[in-house]
């Protein structure tokens, strides 16, 4: 048993998550490392991550709100996890 947990292989996320949610780029295209820079630091989604639809984004000063039409609301304190 470990306590570390492995973070989950490209492919696994692609599945999950098939788009960008900063470009809205198929995450299979291209290279998002900066995209996920971004989100992992100080930007809010700008897409859904399983449309691909651009969402209605507001940032507060304690993180953000994304809403997509067909996905619903997701929510972070700072990057998209
Ligand atoms: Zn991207
Ligand atoms: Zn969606």
């Amino acid at each position: 048993m470990s306590a570390v947990v492995e973070p989950p292989a490209d492919a696994d996320l692609a599945v999950e998550r098939p788009f960008c949610a900063w470009c809205g780029a198929a995450r299979t295209v291209g290279d998002h490392a900066g995209c996920d820079r971004r989100l992992a630091t100080v930007d809010p989604p700008r897409h859904c991550p399983l449309c691909a639809r651009r969402m209605v984004v507001q940032v507060d000063p304690v993180g953000w709100t994304a809403r997509c039409s067909r996905h619903g609301e997701s929510a972070g304190a700072n990057g998209f996890s």
